[in-house]
């Protein structure tokens, strides 16, 4: 059987639209300030594609590009400015931050009502118990596209590979709310194949190409693949090989063109939730 391909970057689009439209009812713009440190190639390609983002939604946004070795205190005091700006609703450090930052304090100086990455201890407490103000964006990403393509958790056996801070457990928890029987998977877990070949839903997010080839997947799982790798010619790929998985799954995303558009869509998504909760819209 040949999957159905998720289609993440129309999704995106489309996400994106509705975005631009409900910005567009408020008062005032949703605002969005991005801070980068030093000159990573990877993470000034991210920080464009989220300038282009905002511009797509209808959103003002602020970039403040930093020297590698600015004191981490500059850092926290900029982060405290844009804390108190009525116009800001959304703060977001650019990770990773080069070496000598300590991005557990830098985040964590961000206000949780303009955390909209939501890697603050305050939403993920909120989110652990199921009352969540920002969704973490990538695993949201991840569900609205099971959503778009009907795919429900519920009573489904998830296993998600990967237990980061920023994608496996934030995964795991929102399928859990979902009512999904879930496991999480890591490189202390044996016989990894053993337990991936057991899933309805499959998500992967560990950053090694060729992680998951086609034995390790039960026939019409539904196989998510969050990594984003780069293949020996240098070509973006992720985690599941993905032309013999597809012979199996009955829906597998691509990489590029599934989780990462959604993933920009949701942080547009938190902006516009964001600006609503500054502004007292319901
Ligand atoms: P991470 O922090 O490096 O976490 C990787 C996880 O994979 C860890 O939990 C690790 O286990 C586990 N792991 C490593 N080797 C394994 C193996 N052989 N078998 C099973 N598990 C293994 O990475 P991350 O930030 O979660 O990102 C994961 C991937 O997603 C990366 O490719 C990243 O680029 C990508 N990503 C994509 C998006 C998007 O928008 N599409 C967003 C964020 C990240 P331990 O905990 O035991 O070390």
């Amino acid at each position: 059987m040949a999957a159905i391909r998720m289609d993440g970057k129309a999704l995106a689009a489309k996400c994106k639209e509705t975005i631009a439209q409900e910005a567009a009812a408020l008062e005032r713009k949703p605002g969005l300030a991005v801070i980068i440190v030093g000159d990573d190639p990877a993470s000034r390609v991210y920080v464009n594609s989220k300038r282009r983002d905002c511009e797509e939604c209808g959103f003002y946004s602020e970039e403040y590009a930093l020297l590698d070795g600015t004191p981490q205190q500059e850092l926290i005091e900029l982060i405290e400015l844009l804390n108190g700006r009525e116009d800001i609703d959304g703060i977001l450090v650019q990770l990773p931050l080069p070496k000598g930052y300590n991005e557990e304090e830098v985040l964590l100086a961000i206000h949780p009502d303009k955390d909209v990455d939501s890697f603050h201890p305050q939403n993920v407490g909120a989110l652990t118990i199921g009352r969540p103000v920002f969704l973490p964006c990538t695993p949201a990403g991840v569900m609205e596209m099971l959503d778009e393509y009907g795919v429900d958790p519920a009573g489904k056996r998830c296993v998600v590979v990967g237990r980061s801070n920023i994608v496996g457990k934030p995964m795991a928890l929102l399928l859990l709310h979902r009512h999904g029987t879930v496991t999480i998977a890591h490189s202390r877990t044996p016989d990894l194949g053993a337990l991936t070949a057991q899933a309805d839903i499959l998500v992967s997010a560990v950053g090694k190409t060729g992680l998951i080839t086609a034995d390790m997947v039960k026939e019409g799982a539904v196989v998510i693949d969050v990594a984003m790798n780069r293949n020996q010619e240098g070509k973006l790929c992720g985690d599941v090989c993905f032309d013999q998985v597809a012979e199996k799954a009955s829906f597998i995303t691509p990489v590029p063109g599934g989780v990462g558009p959604m993933t920009r869509a949701m942080l547009m998504r938190n902006t516009l939730e964001a600006a609503k909760l500054h502004q007292g819209v319901k």
